[in-house]
Parts: C-alpha cells; sequence; structure tokens
C-alpha cells in the first residue's frame, strides 16, 4: 500500500487483503458451527502457537493486558508485593502489575538496547532494597514490600539480556514473566545453555499479544500466556474463564478474558507466514542499517547484541534533532511514532507515586530522542530509499552529519 506517495508506519491493510480468502472462510466456518468462545479453533491454535515458541503450553486470552495480568496472579504474586520492570514501556506492563494488586518498581534500561539493564537490576536489588531475614526476600526501600516478580520487556522486537537476569532472578527468589507482546519469534542466545531460545520460553510465563500492529497481529484483539509450567497454564485457563475449573464450578474468582475462535482462526492463518514476515523485516532492517550508516555521527540505528536474533517490531532510531525530524518526514509523506515519548514513571496516571524527572535518566533521554521508521514486512526498498532520502537531506541541511 501506498496511497498519494505517503509511505504509512506500518501497513495493516495489504497483508489481510493478500489473505482475504482464508480470513473470511474462517468467518464462515465459525458461523455454521456457532463455535465463538472456546472450542477446536483455540486449542489448534494454542497447540501450534506454543511449538513456535518452543515451550508445552499457551494458553489464548482477550488481549496481552490480560496476558501480563494473568501471568502474574498465576505465578503467585499477591496484593501489595512489589513486582519490578523498566519505565520504558508501554503503560499494560504496568497496568497489569497493579491491577494484580501489587506496586510497580523500576529499573532503568540499557542505553543501546533500551531493555533492562542487568547491572542496574543487580544494583536495585544490592541497594534499594533490604533482605528480610526470615524469608530470604528483597523487600523494596520504596515501597516497603517484597519484591517478587520482575518483568523484563522484549522492547521492538528484541529480548532483553537474560542470562544475567535469570541468575539475579534464582539469586533473590523472583518470579521471571517476559512481556513478549512485541517479540513473537526474537530469539536470545543463552551463554549458560549454549544455545539460541524462542522469546516466550524463558521466564516462568511469557505474555503475548496480538494487537492488529504487532507482528502477529488479529483482526481485533487477542493475547496469550506461554509456559513451561502445566499447573500456572492451568490457573491461567481458570483466571480466563471467571475461575472455572468446569462449568460453573468456580474454583476462584477470575475474569472475562477468553480468546474468541474467530480470533485464533486468523491467528492461525497467520502463523503460518509469520517466519517469513519477520525474516523480511530483518532484511528491511539490514538494509536501513547500511542506507543510514552514513548519517551515522547524527542518527544512531538500532543496536543488536550478538546475543539477538530481534524481529524488528519497530525500527527505532535516535537523534537529537527528534522533532523536526519527525515534522520533516511527517511534511515528506512519511509516518513516524515515538515509543514511547513519555516513560511511565512520568505518566499522569502515576504523579500519586512520586517518581520524578532525573529517576531514570536513561529512559528520560531515549524518550526524548527516539524515532520509529516506517517497519513492516512488504515495505518496499524504493520507499525505505526514499525514507533515508527524506532523513539524509533533514541532516544535510540541518549541517548534523
Ligand atoms: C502491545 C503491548 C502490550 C499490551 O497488549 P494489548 O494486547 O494491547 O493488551 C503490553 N506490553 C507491550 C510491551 C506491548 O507492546
Amino acid at each position: 500500500m501506498n496511497t498519494n506517495g505517503q509511505i504509512p508506519l506500518v501497513d495493516l491493510v495489504t497483508p489481510h487483503q493478500e489473505l482475504e480468502d482464508e480470513l473470511v472462510s474462517v468467518f464462515k466456518t465459525a458461523l455454521k458451527t456457532a463455535g465463538f468462545i472456546g472450542g477446536p479453533i483455540v486449542e489448534a491454535f494454542e497447540r501450534e502457537f506454543a511449538e513456535f515458541c518452543g515451550v508445552p503450553c499457551c494458553v489464548g486470552v482477550g488481549s496481552g493486558t490480560d496476558a501480563l495480568r494473568f501471568a502474574l496472579i498465576a505465578a503467585g504474586v499477591q496484593p501489595g508485593d512489589t513486582v519490578v520492570t523498566v519505565p520504558n514501556t508501554f503503560i499494560a506492563t504496568t497496568e497489569a502489575i497493579s491491577q494484580a494488586g501489587a506496586r510497580s518498581d523500576f529499573v532503568d534500561v540499557d542505553e543501546r538496547t533500551y531493555t533492562m539493564d542487568p547491572e542496574r537490576l543487580r544494583s536495585y536489588l544490592e541497594t534499594e532494597c533490604t533482605r528480610d531475614l526470615q524469608t530470604g526476600r528483597a523487600v523494596s526501600k520504596r515501597t516497603g514490600s517484597p519484591v517478587t516478580a520482575l518483568i523484563p520487556v522484549h522492547l521492538y522486537g528484541q529480548m532483553a539480556d537474560m542470562d544475567p537476569i535469570l541468575e539475579l532472578a534464582a539469586r533473590y527468589n523472583l518470579v521471571v514473566i517476559e512481556d513478549a507482546c512485541q517479540a513473537h519469534g526474537a530469539e536470545y542466545f543463552s551463554k549458560k545453555e549454549n544455545r539460541w531460545r524462542k522469546a516466550g520460553s524463558l521466564g516462568r510465563a511469557a505474555t503475548f499479544s496480538f494487537y492488529p500492529g504487532k507482528n502477529l497481529g488479529a483482526c481485533g484483539e487477542a493475547g496469550a500466556v506461554t509456559t513451561n509450567d502445566e499447573a500456572l497454564a492451568r490457573q491461567v485457563r481458570m483466571l480466563r474463564d471467571h475461575g472455572q475449573s468446569k462449568k460453573y464450578y468456580h474454583d476462584v474468582e477470575g475474569y472475562n478474558g477468553r480468546i474468541d475462535a474467530i480470533q485464533a482462526g486468523i491467528l492461525r492463518v497467520k502463523l503460518q507466514h509469520l517466519g517469513r514476515w519477520n525474516e523480511e523485516r530483518r532484511q528491511t532492517a539490514e538494509r536501513y542499517n547500511e542506507l543510514l550508516a552514513p548519517l551515522a555521527g547524527s542518527v544512531a540505528t538500532p543496536y543488536q547484541p550478538s546475543w539477538s536474533k530481534p524481529v524488528h517490531h519497530l525500527y527505532v532510531i535516535r537523534t537529537s534533532y527528534r522533532d523536526e525530524l519527525q515534522r520533516h518526514l511527517t511534511a515528506a509523506g512519511i509516518g513516524t511514532g515515538i515509543h514511547y515519548p513519555i516513560p511511565i514513571h512520568l505518566q499522569v496516571a502515576y504523579a500519586a507515586l512520586g517518581w520524578t524527572r532525573g529517576d531514570f535518566p536513561v529512559s528520560e533521554d531515549a524518550a526524548d530522542q527516539i524515532l520509529s521508521l516506517p517497519m513492516f514486512a512488504g515495505l518496499r526498498s524504493r520507499d525505505q530509499h526514499r525514507v533515508v532520502e527524506a532523513v539524509a537531506a533533514f541532516a544535510s541541511v540541518r549541517s548534523i552529519s
């Protein structure tokens, strides 16, 4: 899609037009059986997505936010607990923590990857927590409550540096829930195990969103929890369905958080293309890296550590002239985005928690300088050239290259 010479940040229309017949037949099948909730299509998708992630269990839920909330509760996070995550994420991460009754604490991110900095996590646990002598747990000095879980966010399609994070989690007895909502198919090389591991297979549980704009997107809302832990999966199955173990037998109070069969059927169709789409995103990212290399003095391209095989949910550059560059690209008909403009700790919604500017400087500086360029499977090479030419033209006018 390239209407009126505009290059969108993301093209959601073309892939759906290409798959129209298959997607419509999903809907027709559902109409024939009126099997709209649960049933064999949902179960088939859960099996296939579990296999894709290299885990035994997947539970489809209503959204990525549901997935995070259910994973935390099922993993045993209690009301009043403290859960640690990063400030530069989508608010769903901290919404889920609050909705599970817990409190968020933050550690800042690595300057180059924008994902949780294991050194800062170590320093948080060592200096911003005390150790409860009875339980051995870290207790946050700020919240006064035990730190029981950790949510590293695999941002922009690249996983967090999981080896040292998992090691610290083991040492402090913390449950790790991966926020893999932007990382369907991303991989991490675990030195400890000497092999590549898929996003969603490393934590106690992991959470995925199938919001339409994600690498694997539904035609509506959907999400999933993946895990190696059968008991946790069973718990999530109950939580998504009003706490039922069987119909009208409610073991716990749960939620209405099911994935519907039409979305599951749509996701099954699209899952078959995800590997190819991710490969196209990789090629697109490489082309951007090459084309933008001459501007290295003023525009930083995404950093990819040797342990990472990202799936480039977003292609995020960094420049101190971000706002002007964004205006310039908008005027040239090029769609851009900022993911995200305000770090979570500075959002109005959390004003009462008392965070201030300066608390997490790496996230704050990034928020002022990052810019997401058009990135999607099917982005044509000539359109990419146009994007880079527009960036270069701006850089030369500003004489910043
Ligand atoms: C999209 C996203 C979510 C939330 O997913 P929904 O399906 O929109 O509820 C959570 N975390 C991150 C990092 C996301 O990008």
